[in-house]
């Protein structure tokens, strides 16, 4: 996954996005104002913006209206000031999808991101089943079959955003872009050796193959059509 920060105090857009990065394995970027802020989120496709209200060159109220209106359905979790919960219905009737009020606690702001995230792709719960393979996004496990399985970090990554649509095709573009922060390019070809990776741990020696490669077109989690 790839969210947005949009939050001009310097120290709290670095530790959200550190804690983006550690505890969820999410790449982040992130924009100090609200202009770089609506121009990021208007060029690249990410899975989550996490908004702060109070910024340079345009607020992020304003920022949320402009977003919207070109019909973005990325979810937005709006960071506010204490003295700026009277504006909360204002800012769902704008588009906002959640929000936390200022200071909030790391966990719960992880948590509220994961269910955002995990909603907007039509995933109920925190565990992604597909088959007998289970992603556990809260612990960040894997299993086949009630096998463990290890993953390196970025072997993860993939899976999750795989998981989180199964069945999808999503091409290597996608991938790379949802996947990685600035400068996704050029990490092009690497996603070949990650899933090649999976692909030994999670389908050798299984009966049911479950990562699959479309040539041309990408990458999907699913049962074999007529395996099933
Ligand atoms: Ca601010």
């Amino acid at each position: 996954m790839r969210v947005l920060v949009i939050e001009d105090e310097r120290r709290l857009a670095e530790n959200v996005a550190r804690s983006l990065k550690e505890n969820a394995a999410w790449a982040v970027d992130v924009a100090l104002d609200g202009e770089n802020g609506l121009h990021l989120a208007e060029s690249v496709n990410y899975d989550l913006i996490v908004l702060d209200l109070m910024l340079p060159k345009m607020d992020g109220l304003e920022l949320l209206r402009r977003y919207r209106k070109q019909g973005h359905k990325t979810p937005v979790l709006v960071l506010t000031a204490r003295d700026e919960k009277g504006s909360v219905v204002t800012l769902l009737n704008a588009g906002a999808d959640d929000y936390l009020a200022k200071p909030f606690d790391l966990g719960e702001f992880l948590a509220r991101a994961k269910a955002l995230v995990r909603r907007a792709k039509g995933q109920p719960t925190p565990l992604l089943v597909v088959a007998d393979l289970e992603v556990n996004t809260i612990e960040r496990s894997v299993r086949r079959a009630g096998r463990d399985i290890t993953l390196t970090p970025m072997e993860y990554r993939v899976l999750e955003y795989l998981a989180h649509r199964p069945r999808a095709v999503v091409s290597k573009t996608e991938l790379l872009e949802h996947l990685y922060d600035y400068n996704w390019e050029k990490f092009s070809n690497v996603i070949e050796v990650y899933i090649s990776g999976l692909r030994r741990k999670i389908d050798d020696g299984a009966p049911v193959k479950l990562i699959r490669t479309l040539r041309g077109q990408g990458y999907a989690l699913r049962v074999e059509e007529g395996r099933r």
